[in-house]
């Protein structure tokens, strides 16, 4: 884990670098996400490394979608994007979209045919995979490549037009076929594609490749500092010729980092969309997607995520990072902040055969002991309770030291419960669980008399609040693949557990994205999808404790 102080990275130093030298006045970066789908973790790296860039030196930051490939773009992406961007804390300087430079682009293209540097090929797709050669053989110039200026700048006109078929011609760089890196034999710089466009409708039915638009797109920006991920390293002497050669003003530098990988996460919004559209969860901010928006309604706070982006650095090298560290971020972030309340996941009836029938008492809680700005609510004790399935067993083993017949346990802020009869129905099923009480056990009175090993959580049945609790499992195993499986035959059948739960009265009117920590279970977040005027939904975020820790 390099860089948890996120004081210093590579990517930094090269700023500084270029900002004392001169080199650039003022740093402006940019995020530029192509709206095919939602944002996940791995975009929130992305965000928080070029937001927090730029503020550091004082810089810019746009938000630019990379709206070039029209068959995939929608605008319900795009509003997405920047609602995600905003939720994460950020406010780009600018918002572009890539579509609105293809005229700009179209006019550096033919500065290039006119440079004698780009020409019309009618080679198939196949045929140019044929003749492009290999790592270790240099490939072959294609027959069309001698075209005259004239040839070429008309026939690209043409294809503008609409003249031919989707994949008749395509518009190539004239760079060297023979060229170490495959990036620069002749790439393919603008193709046909008859398909509406979410933003520039039928304007246009040629589109600019990834290599050939990109790096437009930053210098037209005067976008000094382009953060892409590792993939992209050996392109890059094809972004530094399409900048000089199409002559561009401002010469942006692009620098590589390391794309973050999770455990048991697919983060690829291609694979994304198809746990979506094969219908593996209910849509792309189901809780257990690693969606930000996902992530939003599973309860993960904006803190979490930036905190977790910044410890994890900014490397060279991939990695993958251990999906328990993000959990541990939310944990501390909500650990002072949230209420801490009771709640029975799988209740079992308790009743204390020796207390009134009809008392109650209120008794006084802190809603968070490490917070007492928090305050404190009223918790109903009575005589029948709900405690969880988990807190009782009939026949112990040794060690278990929490509820079983003859033993005595602390009900959390109230007394010393003993149990003393198992009631089951026809089926064997523990129904209920018949219990004595003792006065003078009282928590807060300082009674001192004898002492119990376990302490449980309750609810007051007559006052209980019937809620829906969700619990999540990864939505990926992450297994050894077997031949020919995919990442879909990997999705865990197991990753959500509904549970009809109770909770204590004082969560009655949770609101949307409240956020709780139910004691001895976990931190909950009211889901704001689900969640009604009649019914509350909780979403539990992550347990209370995992066996990852973290190196400070
Ligand atoms: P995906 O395959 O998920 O669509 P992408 O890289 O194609 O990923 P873009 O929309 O092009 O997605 O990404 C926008 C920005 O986010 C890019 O600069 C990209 O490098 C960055 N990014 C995408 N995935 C990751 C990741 N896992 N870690 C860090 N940065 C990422
Ligand atoms: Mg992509």
């Amino acid at each position: 884990m390099e860089n948890m102080t996120s004081s210093s990275n590579f990517i930094k130093n090269i700023v500084v670098e270029d900002l004392n030298s001169g080199k650039y006045k003022e740093i402006v970066t940019r995020f530029p996400p192509e709206p095919n789908g939602y944002l996940h973790i791995g975009h929130a790296k992305s965000i928080v490394l070029n937001f927090e860039l730029a503020d550091e030196f004082k810089g810019k930051t746009n938000l630019r979608f990379d709206d070039t490939n029209p068959t995939k773009e929608d605008t319900e992406y795009v509003e997405s994007i920047k609602e995600d961007v905003k939720w994460l804390g950020f406010e780009w300087d600018n918002l572009f979209f890539a579509s609105n430079y293809f005229d700009e682009m179209y006019k550096r293209a033919t500065l290039l045919i006119k440079k004698g540097i780009a020409f019309v090929d009618d080679l198939s797709a196949e045929q140019m995979k044929e003749y492009r050669g290999t790592l270790t053989q240099s490939g072959k110039e294609s027959p069309y490549r001698n075209r005259t200026v004239e040839e070429n700048l008309d026939l690209f006109e043409r294809m503008k037009n609409g003249e031919f078929k989707d994949g008749e011609k395509v518009l190539r760089a004239k760079i060297d076929m023979s060229s170490p890196n495959i990036n620069m034999r002749d790439p393919v710089i603008y193709r046909i594609a008859h398909s509406s466009h979410h933003n520039t409708g039928d304007k246009w039915c040629i589109y600019p490749m990834y290599d050939f638009a990109h790096p437009l797109e930053d210098a037209i920006e005067g976008i000094t500092h382009s953060i892409c991920t590792l993939e992209f390293e050996d392109h890059r002497p094809l972004y530094d010729w399409v900048v000089r050669e199409c002559e561009m003003e401002s010469k942006p530098k692009q620098i590589e980092f390391a794309r973050l990988n999770l455990t048991n996460t697919v983060m690829s919004k291609r694979k994304l969309k198809l746990l979506v559209d094969e219908k593996f969860v209910d849509a792309w901010d189901d809780p257990r997607m690693p969606t930000i928006a996902g992530l939003r309604r599973r309860g993960f706070t904006p803190e979490a995520l930036r905190n977790f982006c910044k410890a994890i650095g900014v490397a060279k090298a991939a990695s993958t990072v251990d999906a328990q560290m993000l959990e541990h971020f939310l944990r501390e972030d909500l650990e002072q902040k949230v209420f801490k309340t009771m709640a029975v996941l799988r209740p079992i009836k308790v009743v204390i055969t020796n207390y009134p029938e009809d008392q109650v008492e209120m008794l006084e809680v802190p809603y968070n002991q490490d917070n007492p700005e928090l305050g404190s609510r009223m918790v109903p004790f009575s005589r029948e309770l709900y405690i969880d399935e988990d807190d009782f067993m009939e026949d112990p083993p040794k060690k278990y030291h929490r509820l079983y017949p003859g033993n005595e346990v602390r009900f959390k802020e109230a007394y010393f419960i003993k149990c003393n009869d198992v009631i089951k129905d026809e089926n064997g099923k523990v129904v209920e669980l018949h219990c004595t009480y003792d006065p003078e056990t009282k928590s807060g009175t300082g009674f001192t008399g004898r002492k119990v090993k376990g302490t449980i959580h309750w609810v007051s049945a007559k006052h209980a609040v019937s809620a829906e609790v969700r619990l999540y499992e990864p939505l990926i195993l992450d297994e050894e693949k077997e031949d020919g499986e995919t990442f879909l035959d990997q999705v865990n059948p197991n990753s959500l557990e509904i549970l009809n739960a109770f909770v204590e009265p004082s969560m009655k009117d949770a609101k949307a994205h409240d956020k709780f920590q139910f004691i001895r279970l976990g931190y909950f977040n009211v889901d704001p999808k689900y969640t009604t005027e009649d019914k509350l939904v909780f979403n539990r975020i992550v347990s209370l404790k995992s066996s990852f820790k973290i190196q400070k």
